[in-house]
């Protein structure tokens, strides 16, 4: 599995893959970095708490990157408004059914990611863990209390698109 995650220290965005060591330092600010890796991520691969901030509750969501999504409906639309413009609107029509279906095709095939409430710590590459649930905004809400108003309906995804 790969962790994405934020340096506790100086907030710079890492990625480690190495589950092996149950430490290891911060390359920008050097300071050490402990990683609470379970078995159970050792070994099959799950995620069964946030290894980086011993958080217990872990939620799973599609992979899903909002900009390209919000992209693709955009182009869509465009499409459609230059169709209706010159009067062709059936073709306007399939060109944005098109792009609906392929929408929808993305989203079903991406994959998820497990994202942990308290520190948006991103897991991928895991194998599913039936214990782990989608997004629930009252948890979010019990871990993140001051974030209520920033993003609280996603705010991991809001991090990814930056
Ligand atoms: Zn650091
Ligand atoms: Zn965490």
């Amino acid at each position: 599995m790969i962790i994405q995650f934020l340096c506790p220290h100086c907030r710079t965005e890492l990625e480690f893959d190495d589950l092996s060591q149950d430490e290891s330092p911060c390359p920008k600010c050097g300071q050490t970095i402990r990683l609470r890796v379970t078995d159970g991520m050792r070994q099959r691969n799950m995620v069964d708490h946030c290894a980086v901030c011993d958080c217990q509750t872990v939620y799973v969501q599609k992979d899903f990157n909002r900009t390209l999504g919000v992209s693709i409906f955009v182009a869509g639309a465009i499409l459609f408004l230059i169709c209706a413009w010159f009067n062709r609107l059936v073709e306007g029509t399939l060109v944005w059914a098109a792009f609906v279906v392929a929408d929808g095709l993305l989203y079903k095939f991406l994959p998820d990611v497990t994202i942990c409430y308290k520190c948006y710590a991103q897991y991928r590459g895991v194998t599913a863990n039936p214990n782990n649930r989608p997004f629930e905004l009252g948890l979010a809400e019990k871990f993140d209390p001051l974030d209520k108003k920033a993003g609280a309906e996603n705010p991991a995804a809001e991090w990814k698109g930056r």
